[in-house]
């Protein structure tokens, strides 16, 4: 089995203004910018993704952005090509945040066409999937994931892309404070990486990264990565400060 290298991957959401996302980045660069033990991400808002870009250049910190739409161009008003994210210098995209999914009527349908995009532009997409708290209690967490991932991978040549990334965030986790135990996320992600090896195979299943995201904080960081097929985690809330973050990040220091 081959090691997978962690990644610690910060969503900004619709948070901070060009230059509050700039000092923030400065900082981030000061105290984590030549770290190597982990990769690092952070995904500012369109705004501010060229000015993040030259603070972070250089550094051990990749830019990615949250969104994007996966026509190369056109008379689309409002939306922003995967080559224009690369033109600011992003290497990494968020893609079917359950925040999209939720409130801008993003569906497996359309997650499948944005990696299909992210992939042809050589974007590392970071997929992210996860139940509803209903669900869960339901009982259907292990169906609703089968069909979020196998929809959302649809058709795609994954065996000739060893870069995917898989954010498993269970949406009653993301931004409660509630985190998952290590061992639900633990059951989750065997699953998920059973699946992969099931239907792409084992060295697909093997290279690809899943990150836990739901509430990501340095006092849960240790325990998560503690479990065998947590490669990572996707942070929102704890992401926005640059301390905050890097006390994440310092974990693997
Ligand atoms: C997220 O937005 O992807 C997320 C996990 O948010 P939070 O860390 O705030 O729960």
């Amino acid at each position: 089995m081959q090691a997978r290298k962690p990644l610690i991957a910060g969503n900004w959401k619709m948070f901070k203004t060009q230059q509050e996302a700039v000092e923030t980045a400065k900082r981030l660069v000061a105290l984590a910018g030549k770290v190597t033990e982990c990769d690092i991400m952070i995904a500012p808002p369109f705004t501010a993704l060229s000015r993040v870009h030259e603070i972070i250049g250089p550094s051990a910190i990749g830019l990615g952005a949250q969104n994007f739409f996966w026509e190369p161009e056109g008379p689309f008003t409002g939306e922003i090509s995967a080559a224009m994210l690369v033109s600011t210098g992003c290497r990494y995209v968020i893609i079917g945040h359950s925040e999209r999914r939720q409130l801008f009527g993003e569906t497996d349908q359309t997650v499948n066409q944005k990696l299909a995009a992210a992939f042809k532009n050589g974007l590392i997409p970071v997929f992210c999937i996860g139940e509803s708290e209903t669900e869960r209690d339901a009982g259907n967490t292990f169906s609703v994931l089968d069909k979020q991932l196998k929809m959302g991978l649809k058709k795609l040549p994954l065996k000739t892309y060893s870069s995917l990334v898989i954010a498993y965030e269970p949406i009653w986790a993301i931004g409660t404070g509630k985190t998952a135990t290590t061992d639900q996320a633990q059951q989750v992600h065997h699953f998920l990486r059973s699946l992969l090896a099931d239907n792409w195979g084992n060295s697909l299943a093997n290279s690809t990264r899943i990150l836990y995201g739901g509430s990501v904080k340095s006092t849960n960081i240790k325990e998560l990565m503690g479990m065998p097929d947590i490669d990572g985690a996707l942070v929102g809330g704890a992401s926005l400060d640059a301390d905050d973050f890097n006390a994440i990040i310092h974990f693997f220091k």
